[in-house]
């Protein structure tokens, strides 16, 4: 990372930010006037929705807090290819909501929302109750648009995994892995843009390789790209080149790497304008994807299936009660990341606690930063920051940056030091 410096760092959106993004500090104005009474109700307990709920609560305590969530407990993306190149276990990027509901006084309810009646401002639980609520937040992630692959449905997700949430999809994939024989082929077929985690396609073509590399070096990995381009491309290409020879072949979409078709039982994909079958003994398909599905039910999406908003607040579009962040929220220039979703989640709070308080929102910096392992000791990024410019979150030029081509194996082991650090720093900001 070159150029992400530390006076624009510190202006990013992070825990020591807290007073300035909501106003606390100034004499007789305190956040918390007015908002003691309010019910705040978070869908969602991934990274946005967790850290909405922990940070409506830091800047009100005496709000009311209720997150929605219907998983017991919450398995981050982010160290999912960890667990798939074979050297972290899954309890890894287990997280738990004690933290959020005992330190932080968040009601965490378990629990998945059917419907909004956005009139009665009210919440549906598919229990068949509703909860009722002052403000509401969403962070629902992403759903999948399986319809535009033909011979695939959600239902093949079981031989087929995307492994795009994580968590059974993630032990799935991983023990398919395990089972292939060495001189087996494992076939990727990225997802269109946009979608989650740009460069997170690339890190898992490389720790199979890896895996592969140490247990199975006769395998090989065929990637069939429907995109030219993908995120941090050079660098992923050299860390390749260097440690993992010709094992992965990458397919361009005008190279003939666009999947046509896919035929699930003899597990091949249908690919160079139909010219070619390729034979997976593992196939990894992530599918196009859109917000999740509730924000749909709600009436939120726009024709791309995303939820537009104000870029500044987060406030949804479609509803003035309603805020939506993370990966299914149109977020201008910032990626569908975790790190976005956790900055968004404290804009969202902030956001918010101002505004039952009767003050105008502020414009904060936010940050995004993703970092990629090549091999367990290779790590790569890239930082950038974001503020709220003509009507949109656009990047700040001359902040952020990329990591150096043609860099030592010390600055390599070093990022990938970077990498685990910045694991444990927001796994502990989101929910601990
Ligand atoms: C392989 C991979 C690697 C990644 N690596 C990185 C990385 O290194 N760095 C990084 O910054 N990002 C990374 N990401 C991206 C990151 O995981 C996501 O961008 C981030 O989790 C988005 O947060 P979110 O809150 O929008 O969605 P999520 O974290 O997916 O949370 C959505 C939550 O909403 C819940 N939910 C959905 N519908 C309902 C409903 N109807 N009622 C109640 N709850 C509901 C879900 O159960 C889920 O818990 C990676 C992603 C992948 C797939």
């Amino acid at each position: 990372m070159q150029n992400f410096t530390r006076r624009n760092f510190i202006k990013t959106v992070g825990i020591g930010g807290a007073a300035a993004l909501t106003g606390a500090g100034c004499a007789g104005n305190g956040p918390s006037n007015g908002t003691a009474a309010a019910h705040v109700i978070v869908v969602g307990g991934g990274t946005g929705g967790a850290t909405a709920a922990k940070y409506l609560k830091t800047f009100s305590p005496d709000m009311q807090v209720t997150l929605i969530e219907p998983n017991a407990t919450y398995h981050t993306c982010f160290g999912s290819n960890w667990v798939i190149g074979g050297f972290a276990a899954m309890s890894d990027i287990e997280q738990s909501y004690d933290a959020l509901n005992s330190r932080h006084g968040v009601n965490v309810v378990q629990g998945r929302v059917v419907g909004v009646d956005a009139g009665a401002r009210t919440v549906r639980l598919d229990d068949g109750s509703s909860v009722s609520y002052d403000r509401l937040v969403m962070s629902p992630g992403i759903d999948f648009k399986y319809d535009e692959m033909p011979g695939i449905s959600e239902a093949d997700a079981e031989r087929i995994p995307h492994a795009w949430k994580a968590g059974n999809q993630t032990a799935l994939l991983r023990s398919q892995l395990e089972a292939m024989p060495n001189g087996g082929v494992f076939v990727i077929v990225p997802p269109p843009n946009p979608f989650r985690c740009p460069p997170g396609p690339y890190e898992r073509i490389s720790l199979v390789a890896h895996y592969f590399k140490q247990e199975k070096p006769r395998s090989k990995i065929i990637v069939l790209d429907p995109k030219d381009g993908f995120s941090k491309q050079g660098l992923f290409e050299e860390g390749w080149a260097e440690h993992y020879g010709d094992m992965i072949e990458w397919r361009a979409a005008s190279s003939g790497g666009r999947a046509e078709e896919i035929n699930v039982n003899e597990m091949t994909v249908l690919a160079d304008s139909g010219f070619e079958r390729v034979k997976a003994d593992v196939l990894n398909f992530i599918p196009a994807q859109h917000a999740g599905q509730i924000a749909h039910d709600v009436g939120l999406t726009n024709d791309a299936g995303w939820v537009p908003v104000d870029q500044l607040t987060f406030k949804s579009e479609m509803d003035d009660n309603i805020y939506v962040m993370g990966d299914s929220s149109v977020a201008g220039a910032m990626p569908k990341s975790g790190h976005s979703a956790n900055n968004q989640g404290k804009i969202v709070a902030a956001a918010i606690v101002r505004e039952l308080a009767g003050h105008e929102p502020i414009n904060p910096s936010s940050a995004n930063t993703c970092y990629s392992l090549v091999t367990p000791d290779y790590g790569i990024s890239v930082a950038a920051v974001y503020t709220y410019q003509d009507g949109a979150l656009g990047g700040v030029s001359g902040a952020g940056g990329v990591s150096p081509s043609g860099a030592s194996s010390s600055f390599r082991r070093q990022e990938a030091e970077y990498t685990r650090a910045w694991y444990a720093g927001i796994t502990s900001d989101v929910w601990g």
